[in-house]
């Protein structure tokens, strides 16, 4: 879907489940959905603080998580780092570079078999799995 439709359906989704739109919450929501490379809270509270001096990184926290419960984002979480937001809720896989910490979608086909198939082995019910691909982005291998 293209950005301006998903933007709208968003904003239609959280109007539904009672969510008032302020600004803030929008401008939140848009920044999200026209990102590329999954920001962290702070990184969207410093690309918005010029325009919104009143938001703290709280109100960015709190809007990311209202999105999240709505199922309009996913949070990436990485151990003790601060998680990432993607704005594409469509599965798809990460590629993560080890130096800089960009994480990049992959485009590549889903590997439908192989839930079926790790549920087989352990008799869990599996619902989704997770694929990260680690190494070195194109700018930081020439640095190298
Ligand atoms: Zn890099
Ligand atoms: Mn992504």
């Amino acid at each position: 879907m293209a950005m301006a439709n998903r933007l709208s359906a968003a904003v239609e989704k959280l109007k539904s489940n009672g969510v008032r739109m302020t600004p803030q919450r929008h401008a939140v929501l848009e920044f999200l959905m026209n990102s590329k490379d999954h920001p962290t809270a702070d990184d969207i509270y410093k690309a918005l603080e010029n325009r919104f001096p009143n938001m703290s990184v709280a109100t960015v926290y709190n809007n990311l998580r209202l999105f999240k419960e709505a199922g309009l984002v996913r949070e990436l979480t990485y151990g003790d780092a601060s998680s990432r937001f993607d704005g594409n809720t469509a599965p798809h896989y990460h590629v993560i570079c080890q130096k800089c910490g960009r994480i990049e979608d992959v485009y590549r086909p889903l590997l439908r078999d192989i839930d079926d198939e790790v549920a087989k082995h352990t008799g869990y019910s599996v619902d989704h799995h997770r694929l990260e691909f680690y190494g070195l982005c194109p700018s930081c291998r020439t640095l190298n």
